[in-house]
């Protein structure tokens, strides 16, 4: 068993004035390289919040995250971004693309942080973009293209620099049944073929089938985990 993630002892307090909010309280998690974890809660449980913290977008307010080997909790703003860079992509619920570049240009945009030069970029761009069947959309802006189609720019700008982990919260939150389950066949397509470790956020049980391990978050805890021993290649 490989671990690639390990989170040990995290809490994460908002304060809001005089307010505190406890979003999460004493996590303790350890994910493998390659497999496919759902976090799975209703809204306002506190998923959102462990996702940013696992992808080093915040810091926790008590305990320790290890990725690799990074105690990423340590790192600082440059270190974090580089580290992202490196070994991260991130699928959003609303796309996040860019409204003035082209499927190809939002799609590049990570290879232009490594420095790759543009013939290289596009070659990859346009190669990812027809693998997740949009070969005849490259030169399209969001705005003209669907829901779906933009979630699929979004999934191959996550893996077009081969990160070890992908991160994704609530993916088809934007999306009808159908499309959802398409977005969700080809991220877990994508991340299985190249062996990444796939941490999806959502409330929705219909997506938590398709993963390894389910980790049910209630009020800022883990309630319970639950793996999907029908599943092909399950964890031991
Ligand atoms: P989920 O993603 O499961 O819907 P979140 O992680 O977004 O839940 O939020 C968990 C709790 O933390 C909620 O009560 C939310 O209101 C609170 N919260 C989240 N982000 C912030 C913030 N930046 N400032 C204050 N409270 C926050
Ligand atoms: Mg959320």
């Amino acid at each position: 068993m490989s671990c690639i993630i390990e989170v040990k002892n995290v809490s994460k307090i908002y304060r809001m004035g005089d307010e505190k909010i406890s979003a999460l309280s004493n996590i303790n998690l350890s994910m493998e390289k390659g497999k496919f974890y759902c976090l799975l809660g209703t809204s306002g449980s506190g998923k959102s919040t462990l996702l940013h913290l696992l992808a080093g977008l915040e810091k926790p307010s008590k305990g320790e995250i290890r990725i690799k080997n990074a105690m990423i909790h340590k790192l600082k703003e440059n270190q974090l971004a580089k580290f992202r860079q490196m070994n991260i992509g991130f699928v959003f619920q609303s796309y996040n693309l860019l409204p003035m570049l082209t499927a190809m240009e939002n799609v590049s945009i990570p290879l232009t942080f490594k420095g790759v030069n543009r013939k290289l970029r596009d070659k990859k761009a346009a190669s990812l973009l027809r693998a997740v069947g949009l070969g005849d959309r490259l030169k399209h802006k969001p705005s003209q293209m669907s829901g779906g189609q933009q979630q699929r720019v979004s999934i191959a700008r996550a893996f077009i620099g081969n990160p070890e982990i992908i991160f994704a919260d609530e993916p088809t939150g934007n999306l009808d049944t159908k499309t959802s389950q398409e977005v969700m066949e080809l991220i877990t397509s994508m991340a299985k073929e190249n062996n990444q470790t796939l941490v999806i956020v959502t409330h929705d049980v219909e997506i938590s089938k398709y993963a390894d391990r389910v980790i049910y978050i209630r009020d800022g805890s883990i309630e319970k985990i639950v793996d999907n021993l029908e599943k092909e290649g399950a964890l031991s």
